[in-house]
């Protein structure tokens, strides 16, 4: 169990870094952040953005999605993996969002997990960045770095992650801690290979006290 200055520390370094970043996500609109999300499922971050970008250049809403034909929405986002099935749930999606939704992505958790393709993660992604609403989106970063820095049990599921997050860090830094701990991941604390050297929180890491026993 860590005390409150380790979290404040935590806080404080990844603030240094990491503050005036901009996130993976960083569209305002909840669709565009929504569509993003399924584009960068099993997909190298730069050819999330290339593809976004592209898409966007020519169909930005649910409307001028769904009047794009199939082949048209897989040339715009071939940049990424999987590109045919995602086109498909991609054209899904904004049909679903017009129909049902009247065009406006939902705003609550368990409307948004019913569209195809959405979990945990990408709901936890669109009502933090999209629509404003405090939630810490637990990914592949903030779940490895939360379990390396002993905040949470290694055995915790993403959503008790999210949970005991949430208790730690202050409501108004919760969007923060999820852009902080992705980028953190990115730079440092990597999935291979951590740089714990130049870590400034290896002292208060149990990964790091481990490794050295
Ligand atoms: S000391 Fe190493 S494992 Fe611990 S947070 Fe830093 S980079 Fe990650």
């Amino acid at each position: 169990m860590k005390e409150k200055e380790d979290y404040k520390k935590i806080l404080k370094v990844l603030k240094k870094f990491y503050y005036s970043r901009k996130g993976a996500v960083h569209f305002s609109s909840p669709f565009k952040v929504l569509i993003s999300c399924i584009l960068s499922q099993r997909t190298k971050e730069e050819n999330t953005e290339k593809a976004s970008e592209k898409l966007f250049s020519k169909a930005d809403t649910p409307e001028k999605i769904a009047k794009l034909s199939l082949k048209e929405l897989e040339e715009l986002i071939k940049q990424v993996g999987f590109y045919r099935q995602k086109a498909k749930r991609i054209k899904q999606v904004s049909k679903i969002i017009l129909e049902k939704y009247n065009g406006k992505v939902p705003k609550k958790r368990e409307e948004l997990m019913k569209l195809p393709g959405v979990g945990l993660k990408t709901s936890a992604v669109v009502l933090s960045y999209g629509h404003g609403i405090p939630i810490i989106a637990v990914d592949t970063h903030v779940n490895r770095i939360s379990k390396r820095l002993g905040l949470v049990r290694e055995c915790a599921d993403v959503e008790e992650v999210r949970k005991t997050l949430e208790k730690i860090f202050p409501k108004k830094d919760w969007k923060f801690v999820n852009l902080g701990f992705v980028n953190f991941g990115r730079e440092i604390c990597k999935p291979v290979k951590p740089k714990c050297d130049i870590c400034e929180l290896k002292d208060i890491c149990k990964f790091f006290r481990n490794k050295k026993l």
